[in-house]
C-alpha cells in the first residue's frame, strides 16, 4: 500500500480496458442482432463483456485497497503520535518516580492512563 498513486493509476487503467471491453461486447452484441450480422458476435460479446466486468472489478477493488491502506496507515500514525505526547507531559511516576515508557501510558476514554510497572500505581 505505499504506492498509493501507483494503485489509483492502475485502478483508471483496468476501469478504461474494461469500459473498452465492455464498449466492444456491446457493439458485438448490437451488431449480432443485425441482418448482416453473425450469431455468434453474440457469444464474443458477451465474452467481452464479462471480461471487462472483471477488470471493471479489478479496478474497484484496488480503489477499495488503496482506500483501507491509507485508513490503516492515520491509524498507525495516531498509535505513534500519542504516546509521543503524553511522555511529554510525565516520563516520571507520580507515586514512585520511576521513568515511565510510552507502552505504560494508555488512552482510557480519551485520557492519558499512567500505570507504572514499578509500584503498580495508575492515575491520569
Ligand atoms: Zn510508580
Amino acid at each position: 500500500m505505499a504506492n498509493k498513486p501507483l494503485l489509483y493509476i492502475g485502478a483508471g487503467i483496468l476501469f478504461l480496458i474494461g469500459l473498452c471491453l465492455l464498449g466492444y461486447g456491446a457493439l458485438s452484441v448490437i451488431g449480432s442482432t443485425s441482418a448482416q450480422g453473425s450469431s455468434s458476435w453474440l457469444t464474443y460479446g458477451l465474452g467481452f463483456g464479462c471480461v471487462g466486468a472483471l477488470f471493471l472489478a479489478g479496478g474497484a477493488g484496488l480503489i477499495y485497497a488503496s482506500i483501507r491502506g491509507t485508513k490503516t496507515e492515520v491509524i498507525q500514525q495516531i498509535k505513534v503520535d500519542l504516546p509521543a505526547n503524553t511522555k511529554v507531559e510525565s516520563i516520571t511516576c507520580k507515586n514512585c518516580g520511576g521513568v515511565l515508557k510510552p507502552e505504560n501510558i494508555k488512552m482510557v476514554m480519551g485520557a492519558p492512563m499512567v500505570e507504572c510497572p514499578y509500584c503498580g500505581t495508575t492515575y491520569n
